[in-house]
């Protein structure tokens, strides 16, 4: 729809002026820097960095109901920078002019209704976000849209070049870093860290097609963090972390989605996510704040992080009800079918720990909580899942595993619904499934299979048939015809087909 054709009252918001006053802030000694340049902690005392609007304030003088209204209409602009994650402009980083923004597909991702069969199974009504449907296949895309963006505007704007990205990663943080550098060719140069056989084959080869530098280290993830963030001190490079906290920026687009899918009424709504460096959860809860404290949304919806067992330090964490008891732990991670998730030290739990302060205070009760679920208890309820018409990966599986959990603990109720984050494409994360499937999970992972959720490949061939057809060789008529005839009657009979009458 072009602009005129808009509501009047509306049309002068609909395309977002530049505005806002973006800086760091530190989360330790609450020192603020101006976003001139990359920082990914603070010069002064160390701490993670968060980022402030300095005029947040403004986007309080437009209503509630009027932000609703500019959201709605503005879906139907079609303006390629708006089409991402940008289409919250003013909440995701308004300093940055339209045509800096760099936009690959990613957002908007589905949300799907669990079928009658597994909401039945699970107790109670809920919907997969898929943002596996993002363009590297997981939700990491949305942060490296607005990191990227930054970049690419700190370039275009500041005569800042040559850049080298450098991220370390369980897998997706790399793929999603290297293909948004490949579309800022030129101008960003990208090198990804990964531990040595701890991603999948999928997302190793996803940077290695966009044409990054890819680095394998000995270790888990928490040591490549380790690795990249001294390199990040001791030379020019563009750290993409989620320590960077342009991801964080970004990734906030997730609630304000949700938020917009339910039409902004968040009552009864349960938002589920997995936990690794806490980047994610971190940008959820800040995503629902900013919406709550503009009243675009009016109910602050209830947040449940999810660990697994063999790498909970946040579960951990909030065992203890005593805030003053709290102390934070880092554990040393086990092997994990949630393997994006495997770390044992987040970057982003100060920033946690803030946040979830914050929100249970506005919301004048506990609204976020942390659950704990098995190996098992992931895999299993991944594949029910996809049995159920679901492109949930393992990550997904453990949010599900985690509704289940959080069920059982009395932390969600029926009547409440929930919205659980895949954050990726099951595709990513096949190789478990086959393990699964072939019964060849190393013992560490403690998983033993279900007969009733496995699945194989049957060969069909004939014993009697003498040739079969193979690429570049042509079957006579006759051996052809009897190789449909056998290789139909075999189905059939492992079917159970009876014939037509
Ligand atoms: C990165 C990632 C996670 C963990 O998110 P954090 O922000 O690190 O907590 C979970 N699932 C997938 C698929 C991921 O790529
Ligand atoms: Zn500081």
């Amino acid at each position: 729809m072009q602009l005129q054709d808009f509501p009047e009252e509306i049309q002068g918001y609909l395309v977002p002026k530049v505005g806002g006053e973006l800086v760091y802030h530190c989360l330790g000694c609450h020192m603020e820097y101006p976003v001139d340049q990359l920082l990914y902690t603070c010069p002064n005392c160390g701490s993670v960095l968060m980022m402030k609007d300095k005029e947040f304030e403004r986007l309080k003088e437009v209503p509630g109901s009027l932000w609703r209204k500019i959201f709605d209409y503005r879906k139907m602009l079609n303006i390629d920078a708006l089409k991402g994650i940008f289409l919250y402009h003013e909440f995701v980083a308004p300093i940055i002019p339209l045509e800096d923004i760099i936009y690959l597909g990613e957002g908007h991702t589905p949300q799907v209704m669990a079928n009658e069969s597994l909401r039945k199974k699970v107790g109670v009504d809920f919907y997969f976000k898929n943002d596996g449907q993002n363009p590297s296949a997981s939700f990491k895309d949305r942060g490296m849209a607005s990191a990227l963006s930054y970049i690419n505007y700190l370039v275009r704007r500041r005569g800042i070049g040559d850049i080298l990205s450098i991220c370390a990663s369980t897998g997706d943080t790399s793929a999603s870093a290297a293909l948004y550098s490949a579309y800022l060719q030129g101008v960003v140069k990208s090198a990804v860290l990964l531990p040595h056989k701890k991603v999948t084959p999928q997302q190793l080869s996803q940077p290695l097609g966009s044409g990054a530098q890819v680095f394998e280290i000995p270790g888990v993830f928490d040591d490549c963090m380790k690795v990249v963030e001294r390199m990040a001190e001791t030379y020019n490079v563009a750290l993409l972390n989620s320590k960077n906290v342009w991801r964080i920026k970004g990734q906030e687009s997730y609630s304000y989605e949700i938020a917009q899918w339910f039409d902004y009424d968040m009552t009864n709504k349960v938002v589920v996510v997995p936990i690794g460096n806490a980047g994610n959860i971190t940008a959820v809860i800040q995503g629902f704040l900013n919406f709550f404290d503009t009243q675009v949304i009016e109910c602050l919806p209830k947040v449940i992080g999810v660990q697994s067992e063999h790498a909970n330090p946040v579960y951990r964490y909030y065992l203890e009800p005593d805030v003053e008891k709290r102390v934070w732990r880092p554990v040393v991670v086990r092997p994990s079918v949630a393997q994006a998730a495997m770390i044992g030290n987040p970057v982003s739990m100060p920033r946690v720990i803030r946040l979830v302060e914050e929100y249970n205070s506005k919301a004048e009760e506990k609204k976020v909580f942390v659950v704990e679920v098995s190996e098992q208890e992931i895999m299993d309820w991944e594949l029910t899942a996809n049995r159920n018409g679901h492109i949930a990966c393992t990550q997904g599986g453990e949010s599900l595993a985690g509704l289940v959990r959080a069920l059982k603990e009395g932390i969600v109720e029926k009547g409440e619904i929930a919205i659980l984050d895949s954050t990726a494409h099951v595709l990513k994360f096949v190789d478990f499934q086959n393990m699964y499937f072939q019964d060849n999970f190393p013992p560490e992972f403690e998983i033993l299979p279900k007969a009733e959720l496995k699945n194989f490949p049957q060969l069909i061939k004939p014993e009697s048939l003498k040739v079969v057809p193979e690429p570049g060789k042509q079957l006579s008529p006759e051996d052809f015809e009897r190789f449909v005839a056998l290789t139909v009657e075999d189905i059939a009979r492992r079917l159970n087909l009876k014939p037509r009458e």
